[in-house]
């Protein structure tokens, strides 16, 4: 497993991040024994990061994550632990100070930690992102005076969020962003920004390699907000590859770790042989690279939806 550098934070986080949404059953259901056992088969593999959210499961993602680590029995600095805050599934968004530093005492509760590596501002398109700047992160900054998180992460889809909070904080006050679905093999967008990120010194995690469930043989789970025309064209490509012997999730998880500016890219897993097809992806990259020439034809068929999105978040004022 190859460890990369997140930012400026002194962290190495391994290449292939754990994204623990799953775990809260929201890819379909997941036994405490998958959970427990994809876990401890992540860590033995060499995964030392694993990202959750109050938000996942409605709290059930934390709980079964803070489960399997504590059954993992080994010291806790040998593994990173980041969850987030301000998005719930019964309350919706608050990302006010009273709500996020409560919302930190039960997420560690949840995970059954004294602190978090990491905790992110979830999904901030859909607050005000004034209040972002001026409210949530100086309050999670009281956090990190109190040792309860070690840094400070923001995560949303449209990538003018990061901007947007970037250009009106102190610099080093946001540590880390999280961007997902925009550096997949369909969507590389986040490329454009990653000059600016790196000149803002903040870490960068990309999440859903697999675009949350497009690029895999079985398809999207029913409330995946792309397009009909996107998932058409995605479960094209995962044709292809099936009728070539391949498969496009190992070349999309492949894809997604060629730019080693990107620290850690996060794929929900929920069972061993998911966790083993993705560590298995990176290990035949770094000795083998990537196959051009099915990247090239899923490329083909994806030309006409490439860096397609989908609408996420509220008008900001
Ligand atoms: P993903 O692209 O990682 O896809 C996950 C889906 O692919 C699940 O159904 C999983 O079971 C399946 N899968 C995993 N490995 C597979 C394999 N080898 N073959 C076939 N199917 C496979 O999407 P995701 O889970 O949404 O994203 C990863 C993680 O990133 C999340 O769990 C979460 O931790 C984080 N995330 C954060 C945000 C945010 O903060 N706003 C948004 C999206 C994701």
């Amino acid at each position: 497993m190859e460890f990369r550098q997140l930012g400026n934070t002194g962290l190495k986080l391994s290449c292939v991040g754990f994204g623990a949404s799953p775990l809260g059953n929201v890819f379909g259901n997941v036994s405490d024994e998958d959970a427990i056992s994809s876990v401890r088969f992540a860590f033995q593999s060499g995964i030392n990061f694993f990202d959750t959210s109050p938000y996942y499961g409605g709290t059930l993602s934390e709980k079964m994550l803070g489960k399997a680590l504590k059954a993992l029995d080994v010291p806790r600095s040998e593994y990173i632990v980041s969850t987030k805050c301000g998005r719930y599934k019964d309350e919706g968004f608050d990302f006010s100070a009273e709500r996020v530093t409560k919302s930190i005492e039960e997420s560690l509760q949840r995970l059954q930690l004294d602190y978090v590596d990491i905790l992110q501002c979830h999904d901030i398109e859909f607050g005000s992102l004034d209040q972002i700047v001026n409210e949530t992160i100086p309050a999670l900054q009281k956090l990190k005076e109190a040792g309860k998180i070690r840094f400070i992460g923001i995560t949303g889809l449209p990538l003018g969020i990061f901007t947007y909070v970037l250009d009106r904080v102190p610099p080093g006050t946001v540590d880390v962003v999280l961007s997902y679905c925009h550096h997949c093999i369909n969507d590389s967008t986040l490329e454009d920004i990653i000059p600016y990120l790196k000149s803002k010194g903040v870490g960068i995690i990309n999440a859903s390699p697999l675009a949350m469930g497009l690029l895999t043989e079985s398809g999207p789970p029913e409330w995946h907000p792309a397009s009909p025309e996107l998932k058409s064209a995605c479960q094209a490509a995962a044709t292809y590859c099936k009728e070539k012997g391949k498969n496009i999730s190992k070349l999309a998880m492949q894809y997604s770790l060629l730019n080693k500016e990107i620290t850690s890219v996060l794929v929900g897993m929920k069972s061993v042989k998911q966790v083993e097809e993705n560590v298995d992806a990176a290990r035949e990259l770094a000795d083998s690279g990537i196959d051009e020439e099915a990247l090239t034809e899923v490329g083909n068929i994806l030309k006409p939806v490439k860096n397609q999105t989908w609408p996420s978040g509220i008008q900001q004022s």
